[in-house]
């Protein structure tokens, strides 16, 4: 697992990170969870992938909060697959306990495709996963295409704006339009925000100019191996 940050806009520094899986394979290199995670979802190999991945990182980060070097949440992704039928809250659950970890230091990250889906099993699981002090977020929003009436229904605390729609907001007038909306039904709704793919400068000014508060991206940092991560947490710590 390695650590991507994510920040403050305003000044950079990290208030918490997304978890994000690595593949080393001896022959192919690095291969990307964009390729093998959607593969893996077909069968029920995700779930026993998402297990370890979850545990891993928790597994980190505990470490990271025993030595107070780890501010606020681990988000970690969660497939579809998991939330229906990986026994995902009793996961949680023990994972916590054994670690001696706060339920409010785990964020989960879910799909917008996932949360638009209406089966009545995986809603209740999101409400098992509130009422264990679990953080939601809907990941990639603004990317499906429903209505939006599936935030009411559901416990959800943030959102994310897909990196899609950020990388081209300095010039594309739509895209900037999108945005701005996003941030503004975040705002009504009283959802924290956070906007990933942040690579330029530009993105980071109008992001702020337009209320925007958290974010995630390579103008802060990419996604880092434990060693490197924990490196930077240090360093912040020491300013
Ligand atoms: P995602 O959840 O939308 O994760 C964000 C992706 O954007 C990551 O790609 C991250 O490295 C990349 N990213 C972050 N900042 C920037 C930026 O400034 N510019 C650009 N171009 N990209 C940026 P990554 O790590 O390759 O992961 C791809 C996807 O694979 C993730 O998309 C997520 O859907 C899935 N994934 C990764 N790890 C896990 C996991 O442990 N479990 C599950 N179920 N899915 C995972
Ligand atoms: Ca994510
Ligand atoms: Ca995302
Ligand atoms: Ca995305």
């Amino acid at each position: 697992m390695w650590y991507q940050p994510k920040v403050q806009l305003a000044t950079g520094r990290i208030i918490g990170a997304e978890a994000l899986i690595r593949w080393q394979h001896p022959e192919m290199g690095m291969v990307s969870p964009a390729v093998f995670i959607p593969i893996a979802e077909e069968s029920s190999l995700i779930v026993s992938l998402g297990e370890w991945a979850f545990r891993t990182a928790c597994e980190t980060v505990a470490e990271w909060k025993r030595q107070a070097l780890f501010p606020g949440r681990i988000a970690v992704n969660i497939s579809g697959r998991q939330l229906k039928f990986g026994g995902i809250a009793e996961l949680v659950n023990r994972t916590l306990s054994d670690l001696g970890m706060p339920s409010d230091c785990l964020e989960l990250e879910v799909t917008e495709s996932v949360a638009m889906d209406d089966d009545s099993g995986m809603i209740d699981v999101l409400y098992r996963l509130q009422e264990l002090g679990v953080y939601l977020s809907i990941d990639d929003f603004g990317t499906g295409y429903s209505s939006l009436s599936y935030l009411k229904r559901l416990p959800v605390r943030g959102l994310k704006i897909d990196r899609s729609f950020v990388l081209n907001l300095h010039e594309d007038r739509d895209d900037a339009a999108i945005a701005r909306a996003i941030i503004s039904i975040a705002g009504s709704l009283g959802l924290d925000l956070v906007a990933e793919g942040v690579e330029l400068e530009e993105h980071r000014e109008f992001l702020l100019r337009n209320g925007c508060i958290w974010a995630q991206g390579y103008l802060f940092s990419r996604p880092l191996p434990p060693a490197e991560f924990e490196a930077r947490l240090r360093a912040q710590q020491a300013e």
